[in-house]
């Protein structure tokens, strides 16, 4: 909240350029490795006020994964490696972008996107891992900040515009990408930054695999990834995966990587049940052709070799082709080895709400999170199945205690307390939860009105006038700093 407050202040003053800095590259000499020294460049705050900046940005820009155990493992994973990594405190978020190609990118303040395609594409965890802590080395030994430096001459919200735009190959132009303000040259010195340079890459491959390492994860997995995507530019021809544009992969380069890993040897773990649990959630949920992927997983199924996650991606595309009995049958039998796995009682709570026992799905959603106390996944979809139900007043308190928790503050959460207090709440606090959804989204002309509207409904506390006013000052100064440039 703080940072949102010092945004408006920021802009004039945001990613100004030390004088020390401008001279040394004038001079054209090389550019300095920043480390310590890049405390003068960009301060903690600014960074954190650009990052949010930039993941509205992103919001509005791409369509994002929201499903909850996609998401939740994508998170749990991240922070393992960042617990491993140099920068431990440091704040970073992960999302997952549903995009085909293969692709990850770090951007300011620590947000860090995946695409889906690349978890598609990594055979095991230490693959995926390996891209992800490549990344977050990226954040942690301040490679962005020449970016940052050349985004210098943009207002802040213009300038996170621009880096979600490029990162996200939506468009090298300002104009495509809906960014007013940009010249072309802007955009270009900007896209130059943001690849990085050789030794920059050489840098995040070394701390990558340390930070791999460190978390115990096996830190072949990130030779084995480049290998694997080496090998798919054959089968690429001149579709060559979005990594590999910003990030050659060379034989020296998986050669380089694979010597550091034999530094730190194997005997770290290499796969998990969850990494393959979620691939194979995203292979069917996203499949475009739900026939051909049952055909798929009931083949893989009968495979030898078979295990969990392939009966648990034929009970999934089972559902998806409405054999619901079919797909309760096999995650019965997932459940009977592994009963307390959340992923397999959320799936199966979602598949009982479908064939209409509310009840018993509500159960089992309140069952786990005796388990899991607190868990956010198991709280969003129990929230949820309360509004289906048609129990809107008692979601309409669990989302709200739920929204007391800083981690809950997401554009999902926002929008169940919406749902939750459309039907059942007093009518300006659907406008309070849908400005904030529109805000994470992006839009503050959207989420400006809907503070307004609020305001305008009878039998507002001071109390609630008060914050709700609060918000929308804020709003308003993030609007008129966006129009500056
Ligand atoms: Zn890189």
């Amino acid at each position: 909240m703080i940072f949102r407050r010092f945004i408006a202040g920021l802009l004039s003053a945001a990613l100004t350029v030390s004088p020390t800095f401008v001279a040394s590259e004038v001079a054209g000499s090389n550019l300095p490795d920043f480390g310590d020294s890049s405390g003068s460049l960009i301060s903690p705050t600014q960074e954190m006020a650009l990052g949010e900046a930039f993941m509205r940005s992103v919001r509005a820009q791409t369509t994002l994964v929201t499903d909850p155990e996609i998401n939740d493992y994508i998170d749990r994973l991240g922070h393992r490696l960042v617990a491993a990594s140099d920068a431990p405190n440091y704040p970073f978020t992960f999302f997952v972008v549903n995009n085909p190609a293969v692709n990850a990118f770090a951007g300011p303040g620590g947000y860090i996107g995946i695409h889906t395609g690349l978890i598609l594409t990594a055979q095991n965890e230490s693959e995926l891992a390996g891209v992800m802590a490549h990344e977050i080395a990226h954040v942690t030994q301040r490679h962005l900040l020449r970016a940052y430096e050349s985004a210098n001459q943009m207002s802040l919200p213009t300038a996170a515009g621009m880096i979600a735009a490029i990162l996200l190959g939506v468009a090298a132009g300002s104009t495509e990408a809906g960014i007013a303000g940009v010249t072309a040259v802007q955009a270009g010195n900007i896209q130059r930054q943001l690849n990085f340079t050789r030794a920059n890459e050489k840098e995040a491959d070394r701390i990558g695999i340390q930070t791999l390492a460190r978390s115990g994860i096996d830190p072949y997995g990130m030779p084995s990834f480049f290998e694997r995507l080496h090998q798919s530019t054959r089968l690429y021809g001149n579709n060559v995966p979005e990594f590999l544009s910003t990030h050659p992969v060379t034989s020296n380069r998986i050669a380089e990587s694979m010597s550091r890993a034999e530094q730190y040897g194997r005997g770290k773990e290499r796969d998990s049940l969850e990494f393959q649990l979620t691939r194979t959630r995203l292979d069917v949920l996203e499949s475009d052709n739900p026939q051909a992927t049952l055909k798929q997983y009931r083949a893989l199924a009968k495979k030898p070799s078979s295990g969990p996650a392939e009966r648990y991606g034929l009970a999934l595309a089972y559902w998806r082709t409405g054999a619901n009995d079919q797909a309760e049958k096999q995650l019965r039998i997932l459940m009977k080895d592994d009963p307390d796995r959340a992923i397999y009682r959320t799936t199966m709570a979602r598949m009982l709400l479908d064939d209409g026992q509310k009840q018993e799905a509500l159960q089992l959603y309140r069952d786990t999170l005796n388990l899991y106390p607190g868990n956010l996944t198991v709280s969003q979809y129990y929230i949820a199945a309360l509004i289906e139900a048609g129990q809107a007043k008692k979601a309409r308190s669990e989302v709200v205690r739920l929204l007391r928790n800083k981690q809950a503050r997401t554009a999902p959460v926002y929008e169940l307390w919406a749902r939750a207090s459309s039907v059942s709440g007093p009518a300006w606090e659907t406008n309070v939860a849908s400005a904030e959804v529109y805000y994470l989204y992006g839009n503050l002309k959207l989420a400006t009105d809907q503070l307004q509207q609020a305001l305008a409904h009878k039998g507002l506390s001071e109390y609630e006038q008060a914050r709700i006013r609060a918000r929308l000052q804020e709003f308003k100064q993030l609007m008129a700093a966006r129009e500056h440039k």
